[in-house]
């Protein structure tokens, strides 16, 4: 080994589901939405002045934050945006995870917080999920240099009640409990009511999964004026145009179209409960999710066979071969069709020995 090689950073970097090439794919393995943006987005981008790009971006992306407060009812000085809600998150841990204590998440979740802690040398220790895939609340009252998990977890989908969520705020007033709602808007409850009466909770979600938009990467949190005002000074000492001005345009108009937001997200709603009978009658058991995907393992065939079998006939889902949970498939939802057309592949591989 060089001798320079001892002072690099060294870190197993969190990998991102597959983006396939080819043709006739059916993509169910990164949670994207199977429905194009709102309207008022695709016209932004049909008229776009090319000769915007000359000017940097507004630094503040002003019109983005104004249409997500009023969305919320939130002021616009309690709004963080960044370059998708992994932007977001990772400047939270810079900001706010600084104690020697470790900041704590369950052992089955995102897997890119373990990544974020490594890369930022923040001690973290996992608290593991119950054998139904819940978190025992009581793990999370004890000394810690801040708290983060998804609601809806990831990859499970099990959502956790309000007042679990609020018990694990209280208890935790002395550090930044930081709840990722990315899967928020499928059929849980968000805990941005609690901002009220919590100063150190932060509430992130991202325009990627119910609207539509992973490929321009939007990701935004709430939380009190102070803590946003500290992540912005981060944000502002590491790199100020973070987000381009063509998405921050884009991603106000799809703020406004309320009415688009709601029918698709319907529509995956009823999808992804047509879903659940029909895995049911296929054999599968799962977590009841509260997301667009589905975490299910079959009673009688091996998960990592399923997952190669569906992706030599051209359907991606995503399967991860860790401990506890390495017989289970994530399955995003797709539209009608693409799903029926994985029942059909699944049905073909199940009756095969
Ligand atoms: N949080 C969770 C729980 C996720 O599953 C994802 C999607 N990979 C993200 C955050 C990040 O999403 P994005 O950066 O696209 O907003």
């Amino acid at each position: 080994m060089k001798c320079w090689e001892n002072n690099i950073k060294k870190v197993s970097p969190y990998v991102p589901g597959e983006q396939p090439k080819g043709k006739d794919i059916i993509k169910l393995n990164t949670n994207e939405n199977p429905y194009p943006p709102a309207e008022g987005v695709m016209k932004i981008l049909k008229g776009y002045n090319a000769d915007n790009l000359r000017l940097y971006p507004d630094p503040s992306s002003e019109e983005l934050i104004i249409s997500l407060a009023q969305r919320y009812g939130v002021k616009p000085s309690q709004i963080f945006v960044g370059v998708g809600s992994d932007d977001v998150i990772s400047m939270a841990f810079m900001t706010f995870f600084n104690s020697d204590k470790p900041i704590i998440f369950p052992d089955i979740t995102y897997s890119f917080y373990d990544v974020w802690a490594e890369v930022y040398d923040i001690p973290y220790q996992t608290k593991p999920l119950d054998s139904c895939f819940r978190i025992n609340e009581s793990d999370y009252f004890c000394e810690n240099g801040g708290v983060i998990f998804p609601n809806p977890n990831a990859p499970t989908g099990v959502f956790e009640s309000l007042d679990k969520i609020e018990k694990i705020v209280k208890a935790n007033s002395d550090v930044i409990v930081i709840i990722d709602e990315a899967y928020i808007d499928f059929g849980g409850e968000s805990c941005i009511p609690l901002l009220n009466k919590y100063d150190n909770l932060l509430v992130v979600q991202t325009f990627s999964k119910s609207r539509s938009l992973a490929g321009a990467r939007i990701g935004f949190a709430i939380g009190n004026e102070k803590l946003i005002k500290y992540l912005n000074d981060v944000k502002f000492s590491v790199n100020s145009y973070t987000m381009n001005s063509l998405t921050q345009r884009i991603g106000a108009e799809a703020v406004r179209d309320e009415i688009y937001f709601k029918e698709t997200v319907n529509k995956i709603i009823n999808t992804r409960e047509n879903a659940k009978v029909k895995l049911k009658e296929l054999g599968f058991i799962f977590p009841d999710s509260k997301s667009n995907f589905i975490f299910a393992c079959h009673s009688s065939k091996y998960a990592g066979i399923i997952f190669e079998e569906l992706k030599k006939r051209n359907i991606y889902v995503r399967y991860w071969n860790k401990p506890r949970i390495d017989n289970y498939l994530r399955i995003t939802i797709g539209t009608d069709k693409e799903m029926d057309k994985l029942f059909q592949a699944l049905e073909c591989i199940l009756k095969s020995e």
